[in-house]
């Protein structure tokens, strides 16, 4: 699979943050990243700065809370 197409702004790839993370979710399959799946449903603004490609659950409740 292709990277990320949010690669160029995202500030968990951009940090210094787990490269085994970025392997596995940025370069492999963003469509399993917590991140992605807030930005693809309510849009980039209501992606928390924190949230780490892992965090799925969290990533569910702030989906519920903004459809
Ligand atoms: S953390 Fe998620 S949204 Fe950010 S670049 Fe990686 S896969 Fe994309």
């Amino acid at each position: 699979m292709a990277d990320c197409e949010c690669i160029g702004g995202c500030p968990f790839f951009n940090g210094g943050n787990d490269g085994e993370m970025k392997s596995k979710y940025c370069k492999n399959n963003n469509l399993n990243c917590a991140r992605y799946m807030v930005f693809n449903s309510c849009g980039r603004d209501k992606v928390p700065a924190d949230l780490a490609p892992n965090e799925k659950e969290r990533a569910y409740l702030i989906i519920a809370e903004n459809m």
